[in-house]
């Protein structure tokens, strides 16, 4: 029996590389629907060539042409933000890769997990904006989160086998992306070109900036919290400029466990949908003597302010990495259509957190009203 994989976001970085591992494992799993927000073209290639029961487009008003495009084939074609939701609990599907961006992937992923549905978490906002509501949920429905996103894979292979044995501290690497040594004068006039251009990852535009901004590395700190059950003051924020080491584990004797190679998210996504096998790669191999330094360094949290605030949303608990992550969401929308710059995105963060209403016990109701309010006061900052 294939394994039926849900692949949410398909035409995205991390949905077309699953798609590529799908393509070469296809003895194996099986695409049992194909999602999309926008690029239509993309989504109707793929669904021609992997043949899924469903493919859904988030925005209703590209239905049509994809409608149209897919009549001489069996697929069902559904739109909206409600048949994601809906397609995730299909009777088949084993496994749901949630791939999309940003706070979208909420509502679907808590459907799959009340469907039972095991989850490849590569979007990582749904565990920032409302990681005790899910995690909560997977131990209820018995599902299992298997991490995508690079470093928390590395984690997750790190402590298979250590037997229970507890975790002293999480080393949560990072690259540092396009402005490690940059000034704070400089970060002022920095571009979007700039920010997009990441030194070792090719990944989509907001994720992007989310690492030039070290945003990301602040929302993997509240991801790694989540998903392995440690407090923020145990996990470590390493800058490590050549992403070789994808993280580690430091255990109670001191020793630190690693997990490394080339940069390349098709690892840590055929992981998770393989584990706890492992797949024949073709993928090239990581070579010493082209990487002769490896290099550390402590991540400058008064330059890149976003770390400060992902700590201290975190300490806060209750809807506040909610109103971070929908402020985020604002400014980083803003600067890739100029209208913002670099710096002035973490002030609007900051002035979002200080007014929009906190509230420490947040039902799914909660933050869907703390996303809309806190996307309004952040929009009219600037
Ligand atoms: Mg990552």
């Amino acid at each position: 029996m294939k394994r039926q994989l849900a692949i949410l976001g398909s035409t995205g970085s991390i949905g077309t590389q699953a798609l590529e591992v799908v393509a070469e494992h296809s003895d194996l799993f099986e695409v049992y629907a194909l999602t999309a927000n926008n690029q239509v073209d993309l989504l109707i290639n793929q669904a021609r060539r992997f043949m899924p029961e469903v493919v859904v487009i988030a925005n209703e008003q590209k239905y049509p042409e994809l409608k149209e495009a897919l009549e001489d084939l069996p697929i069902k074609v559904w739109a909206g933000a409600e048949a994601i939701a809906q397609v995730v609990q299909a009777g088949p599907i084993d496994m749901v890769l949630t791939a999309m961006v940003g706070y979208a992937g909420l509502r679907p992923t808590i459907a799959a997990i009340k469907a039972g549905k095991a989850i490849a978490l590569a979007n990582k906002e749904t565990l920032v904006v409302a990681g005790e509501l899910i995690t909560a949920l997977a131990l209820e429905h018995q599902v299992p989160i298997l991490p995508v996103d690079s470093e928390h894979s590395a984690i997750f292979q790190c402590l298979n086998g250590a037997n229970g044995n507890p975790i002293e501290k999480l080393l949560l690497t990072a690259s540092g992306g396009p402005f490690l040594h940059k000034s704070r004068e400089e970060l002022v006039v920095v571009t979007k070109e700039q920010a997009l251009k990441h030194p070792n990852w090719h990944m989509g535009a907001k994720i992007t900036i989310d690492s030039a901004s070290m945003m990301n590395k602040g929302f993997e700190m509240i991801e790694a919290k989540w998903l392995f059950g440690v407090a923020p003051e145990q996990i470590q924020i390493v800058v490590h400029p050549q992403s070789v080491i994808h993280s580690m584990v430091q255990f109670e004797d001191g020793a630190v466990i690693a997990q490394l190679g080339i940069p390349d998210m098709k690892l840590p996504i055929a992981y998770a949908f393989s584990y706890p096998q492992r797949m024949k790669s073709q993928a090239p191999r990581l070579d010493f003597n082209q990487y002769a330094t490896l290099t550390f360094e402590e991540p400058d949290m008064e330059r890149f302010r976003n770390l400060a605030f992902a700590f201290e949303a975190v300490r806060q608990g209750g809807n506040m990495p909610c109103i971070l992550n929908a402020a985020n969401e604002v400014v980083v929308a803003a600067f890739l259509e100029d209208r913002i710059g670099f710096l002035q995105m973490s002030d609007v963060i900051e002035q979002t957190m200080a007014k929009a209403p906190f509230l420490a016990k947040p039902s799914y109701e909660d933050y869907v009203q703390t996303d809309a309010e806190a996307r309004r006061i952040a929009a009219e900052l600037f």
